[in-house]
């Protein structure tokens, strides 16, 4: 259970990040409609979530196995369970238990043992694993490798839409830390655009968090991930 002034924290900070989205998707001349919001609940205890639940909330961001399994575990089954950390493979099997979707995608091993384990599961729906490929926007200065580097991305997608059991969905961005997300973003426009020329079923752009998710929505993302705006800030990390 929460306690009233938790309630009040995360509905005040729910209606200020919507009316954020929908100032920033009208200043881009885009319907508030087409950007759907996934609250990140890592690090949240669970009563969190159901409240957020309550409150209409039907998109949840977890980057760790453990942790989304436990809070994923008889929810309500119109939730959606994004997994959005860095995957490591000895948790893939469980992680497409709970997962609905996977963003953070990178590897090729990865994404074969995603299929497999996806398919080896219980006839479940859908037939194929959606998935979004995280792209990296780091400058070449500064390589932090949180995704496929954006001169192999085709390649990349091409190997992946050879898997029978995977669902490119899109692609995934995070800005890297100390460059201006304008830049970055601007950057990930411009390899959206050229990925769905080739694959035009992918059309979700995963980008923006709590610091700069009215510069993504500038640039086209279809899906932020906000956690410390809505819950505040988390005691670790
Ligand atoms: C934690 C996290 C978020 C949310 O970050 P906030 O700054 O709390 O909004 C979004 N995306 C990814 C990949 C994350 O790890």
């Amino acid at each position: 259970m929460v306690n009233q002034e938790r309630k009040t924290e995360i509905s005040n900070g729910l209606e200020i990040a919507n009316s954020r989205i929908n100032a920033a998707a009208r200043s881009a001349n885009r319907n508030p409609s087409d950007i759907s919001l996934i609250v990140v609940t890592k690090t949240f205890p669970r009563s969190d979530v159901d409240f957020l639940y309550e409150l209409g909330v039907r998109d949840f961001g977890e980057n760790r196995d453990q942790e989304g399994a436990v809070k994923a575990e008889n929810f309500h089954r119109d939730a959606r369970w994004h997994f959005q950390g860095q995957i490591q493979g000895n948790k893939i099997k469980s992680i497409v238990k709970w997962a609905d979707v996977i963003h953070s995608l990178a590897e090729i091993d990865h994404a074969k043992t995603i299929s497999d384990r996806y398919q080896m599961g219980e006839a479940v729906l859908p037939a194929k694993y959606p998935v979004l490929i995280q792209v990296s926007l780091d400058s070449e200065k500064r390589i932090e490798r949180n995704g496929v580097e954006p001169k192999s991305l085709t390649e990349f997608a091409d190997a992946i839409a050879k898997i029978s059991g995977l669902e490119i969905k899109g692609l995934m961005a995070v800005a890297p830390i100390a460059q201006n997300p304008d830049i970055a973003f601007a950057k990930m426009a411009e390899i959206f655009s050229d990925f769905k020329e080739k694959f035009p079923m992918a059309t979700w752009l995963s980008a923006g968090m709590s610091g700069d998710f009215e510069s993504a929505i500038m640039h086209g993302a279809t899906h932020i991930r906000i956690g410390s705006s809505i819950l505040g800030n988390r005691s670790y990390l």
